[in-house]
């Protein structure tokens, strides 16, 4: 990147190299700002600076990595935003994914639809990663108590670092699903949760980024990816209320799948599937 001096060089010349490796040239775009730390407006308004040598340099190795080992760019920055807020990120949880937004969106409606919005309520996350929806939940349903759990103790590490950077009270349990809360007693009024759920065979299908960067422990769910739906379902009779919402995010091809088997745990569920923004079936209420 010698050639490239100012703000507006080491952007062109970020998208050049990203566009000739085969990469999505937005990531350019977020290390420059997050190297510069400014914001895009700052990256327009300030184009012709001059970019010291130092960061230039700390640009294009992350450029160079992200190239060669596929790394993520929110594990090169660190973090990633989910619902208007920033979460830390690193290689102990999946990356939030604008789908789940759309999950944690689904269920803020339905509180407000049955009037749930604003009474107590009980929640659980299970499998919840960086912790994006427990803790997003926890902010947005003021009367809430919420718990969430995860098997992975370093996952659930990065969840506590969240909740706490952003001021939210959840209770995390470490275990395998539901079992930590079971063990304890609780009941739900809301039971949501992003599982994995890609087939082990899929792996090959699946960009190097995420592949060799997600944890596995958080994509893949057995030979048919129903394996943790299974195990969600087949624990949570002793979870439930008289009504309880369950939402669980699914993939593209799961929109029978998934409803069968609660159907055949809980013949009278009232079961709703819902496209995300793309038009792919993504979430199972
Ligand atoms: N609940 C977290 C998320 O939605 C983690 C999900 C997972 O690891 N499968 O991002």
């Amino acid at each position: 990147m010698n050639e490239a001096k100012t703000i507006f060089e080491v952007r062109r010349w970020a998208s050049l190299f990203l566009q000739e490796n085969n990469r999505e040239t937005g990531v350019g775009e977020l290390l420059v700002q997050h190297h510069l730390g400014m914001t895009r407006a700052q990256l327009f308004a300030n184009a012709q600076d001059e970019v010291s040598v130092d960061v230039r340099e700390k640009i294009e190795q992350d450029l160079r990595q992200h190239v060669a080992q596929g790394t993520p760019v929110q594990h090169l920055i660190g973090t990633e935003e989910f619902y208007g807020r920033l979460f830390k990120v690193n290689q102990d949880v999946l990356i939030p994914r604008p789908e789940t937004e759309e999950l944690v969106l689904g269920v803020l409606e339905r509180m407000k639809q049955t009037g749930m919005f604003s009474e107590p309520l009980t929640c659980v996350d299970i499998g919840t990663g960086s912790g994006i929806i427990a803790t997003t939940l926890a902010k947005e349903l003021h009367h809430a108590t919420m718990y969430a759990t995860d098997i992975s103790s370093e996952a659930l590490q990065v969840a506590e670092q969240n909740a706490h950077a952003l001021h939210a009270d959840v209770q995390f349990r470490q275990g395998d699903f539901l079992a930590p809360v079971i063990e304890e007693g609780v009941t739900f009024d809301v039971v949501v949760s992003n599982p994995p759920y890609i087939p082990e065979g899929d792996r090959d299908t699946l960009s190097d980024v995420v592949r060799d960067h997600d944890p596995s422990l958080a994509l893949f769910a057995g030979e048919d990816g129903l394996a943790a739906y299974r195990r969600i379902i087949e624990q949570l009779p002793a979870v439930v209320k008289k009504e309880t919402l369950l939402a669980l995010e699914i993939g593209h091809d799961q929109r029978h799948t998934v409803p069968a088997l609660i159907e055949a745990a809980f013949p009278h569920a009232y079961i709703d599937v819902v496209q995300d923004i793309n038009q792919n079936d993504r979430m199972v209420f």
